[in-house]
């Protein structure tokens, strides 16, 4: 049994003052909650404040992005030791805005999750098709793609402890989310293609989240859906108490 995976990606939004704010109304809103892990991603600037707000609680600190070397000639980046180091302990790798505006391509998100895995991150590893895709048939081709190409190299014990996003790039930020059927069709295809390639175990293990479009209404049914461990949140994680409600929305039922 997995245990629901509920991150709010924050994108380029809050302040120092206001991440470490929001942290500490969560910490106390979600103090009972520990059937859900809970993650916040801040953006850079705010993370070892908001690691340090979040301290010895059940909230856990994730960044939005990496890059691979550890060190270097490399100006505006940030590695993963130097994210381990400010407190985090996840990081989101491959987001759709970082791929469509960043150039981040298949190739790089592998370069990135290898290097989170060698940094002791939990990455998050973001996968979907566009809209054009979708309606040309070749939604599972450009998962197996992404998957294959992203995921190269990785073995089946670092696959078990992988998150990973299906993130329909159609559905992030425009209101409009996948059905849950359609959440539960690509969600059992991605868990498939793990089995195949990586082996039951690491496939069962392995938390296969949704994002886009993620509310307190729509919250329930589709992380209820066989395959959906959870969500990756963003506009919705931006208000303590949307993002609250919907942790709570995605408790095991019989812990509601
Ligand atoms: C995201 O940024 O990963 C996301 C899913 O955004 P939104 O919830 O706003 O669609």
């Amino acid at each position: 049994m997995r245990t629901p995976f509920i991150a709010a990606n924050w994108k380029m939004y809050k302040t120092v003052h206001e991440a470490v704010a929001f942290v500490k109304e969560l910490r106390v809103m979600a103090k009972d909650v520990h059937d859900v892990e809970i993650v916040i991603a801040p953006p850079f600037t705010a993370l070892r404040a908001v690691a340090d707000a979040a301290h010895a609680s059940n909230i856990g600190v994730a960044a939005q992005n990496l890059y691979w070397e550890r060190e270097g000639a490399f100006t505006g980046e940030v590695s993963a030791p130097m994210i381990k180091e400010a407190g985090a302990e996840y990081v989101i790798i491959g987001h759709s805005e970082r791929r469509r505006l960043f150039g981040d391509t298949d190739q790089t998100v592998n370069r990135k999750l290898t290097a989170a895995l060698a940094a002791h991150l939990t990455a998050i590893a973001c996968i979907g098709e566009t809209l054009e895709e979708r309606e040309g048939g070749q939604t599972f081709a450009v998962l197996d793609r992404q998957l294959k190409d992203g995921l190269d190299g990785l073995n089946a014990d670092q696959i078990a402890g992988l998150v990973i996003a299906y993130e329909p790039v159609w559905a992030i930020g425009t209101g409009r989310n996948a059905t849950p059927q359609q959440a539960a069709e690509a969600h059992g295809h991605i868990r498939g293609r793990l089995r195949q390639w990586f082996g039951g175990l690491a496939a069962d293990q392995c938390h296969v989240i949704y994002g886009g479009s993620v509310k307190p209404d729509n919250a329930r049914e589709l992380v209820s859906m066989p395959d959906v461990d959870g969500a990756l949140v963003g506009g919705a994680s931006l208000d303590v108490r949307s993002f609250f409600d919907i942790l709570t929305r995605s408790r095991p039922q019989a812990a509601v």
